[in-house]
């Protein structure tokens, strides 16, 4: 692919920028829906994935099969964490942007694999930051995490708050993140947004994922893993709004900033299970548990920075949410296996 300039057309009276963006971890659940949005807009699209095995590659790969005729889209296979292809790609593109969505997800694999998480969310994302500084790219959208906020008792959590005390690796490599971030942008000027995404669900959502995985099992009529007494509680985010958040971030980022992106609701373990059973017309078996290490009691996103700085405006709740997923994971994953 050559270089592109930024293509400005005048559409009735409003001048588009059409941007060359390089989005991370492209081919994953977030990742393919932000390519394919960002396509349709008229983006020009460079996608990195090193399509690991954390769950079927295979999945990754139908995520994007639906991009690979674009013109618009690029697909190269590579680890964010080979610094030397990495540096071929960014001489090779003038990028406008970067949306960094590539990283080792999931709480409990971290407890069981710290340096792995280490290695690629920390080293990986100092890779590229450090290759925005040297091609001075000038936007730079970072995939932080509700994790980070850890045991918070008070809520809803403002990113104000502090997140000094992560309960697992995957929270302590995303606040690193954050904070590397930081330093480029004050000895660099790069401009960054981070989104501390609260947990994310819709078609595509990855299979090691609460509603993903629970909804497999009930409609299989295996037993579910219930932590704890049910009592938990989440903001779930609908994955068209976490899209929309991530898309005004890219348009908006000037400066070093934090945005919470969730729904501001919340929902206990016990009643997303009723809503799944709901969904899929069918009871499930319930194996109960302890409440696991690193998990933590509850997420709940303060959104009114995002509101007011980013014009975002969540708008799937997760009775509608649910629904949707389920009516997808029929669709898609009974009939794919
Ligand atoms: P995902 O695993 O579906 O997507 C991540 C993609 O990155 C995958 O396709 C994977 O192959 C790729 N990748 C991983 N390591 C790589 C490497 N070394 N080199 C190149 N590619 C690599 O995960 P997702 O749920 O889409 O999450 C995307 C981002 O959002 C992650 O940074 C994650 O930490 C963050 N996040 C997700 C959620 C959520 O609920 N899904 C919540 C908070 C934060």
């Amino acid at each position: 692919m050559t270089d592109t300039v930024i293509i400005n057309i005048n559409l009735t009276g409003k001048w588009i920028a059409f941007m060359k963006l390089l989005v991370t971890g492209g081919a994953g659940f977030i990742g393919s829906h932000l390519c394919e949005k960002l396509v349709r807009e008229g983006n020009q699209i460079v996608c990195v994935d090193n399509f690991n095995t954390y769950y079927d590659p295979a999945i990754k790969r139908r995520n994007i099969s639906g991009l690979l005729d674009s013109e618009q889209f690029a697909l190269s296979e590579m680890d964010i964490c080979d610094f030397d292809s990495l540096d071929m790609l960014f001489k090779r593109h003038a990028f406008d942007g970067v949306v960094h969505l590539a990283a080792r997800a999931g709480v409990r694999p971290s407890i069981e694999d710290p340096r792995l998480y280490q290695r690629v969310n920390v080293e990986g994302t100092f890779n590229l930051l450090e290759l925005s500084k040297h091609y001075r790219v000038p936007k730079f959208v970072l995939a932080s995490t509700s994790s980070i906020y850890g045991n918070n008792h008070k809520v809803p959590f403002s990113e104000e708050d502090n997140v000094d005390y992560p309960i697992s690796p995957y929270a302590a490599t995303k606040k690193a993140c954050e904070l590397i971030a930081y330093t480029y942008h004050t000895l660099h000027q790069l401009h960054v947004t981070c989104l501390r995404f609260f947990t994310v669900y819709g078609p595509r959502q990855r299979p090691d994922m609460a509603i993903h995985k629970f909804t497999h099992l009930i409609a299989q009529g295996k037993p579910i893993p219930f932590f704890g007494d049910g009592s938990s509680r989440r903001d779930y985010t609908y994955i068209s709004d976490i899209i929309q958040g991530v898309c005004k971030a890219i348009d908006r980022c000037e400066g070093y900033h934090i945005y919470n992106l969730g729904e501001s609701q919340t929902i206990t373990l016990k009643s997303l299970v009723e809503l799944i059973e709901k969904s899929l017309d069918k009871k499930a078996i319930l194996e109960k548990l302890g409440n696991q290490p690193g998990d933590v009691e509850q997420t709940y996103a303060d959104i009114t920075r995002a509101r007011n700085e980013l014009d975002y405006r969540p708008g799937v709740p997760i009775e509608e949410g649910i629904p949707r997923f389920v009516d997808w994971y029929k669709e898609t994953c009974q009939t794919n296996g």
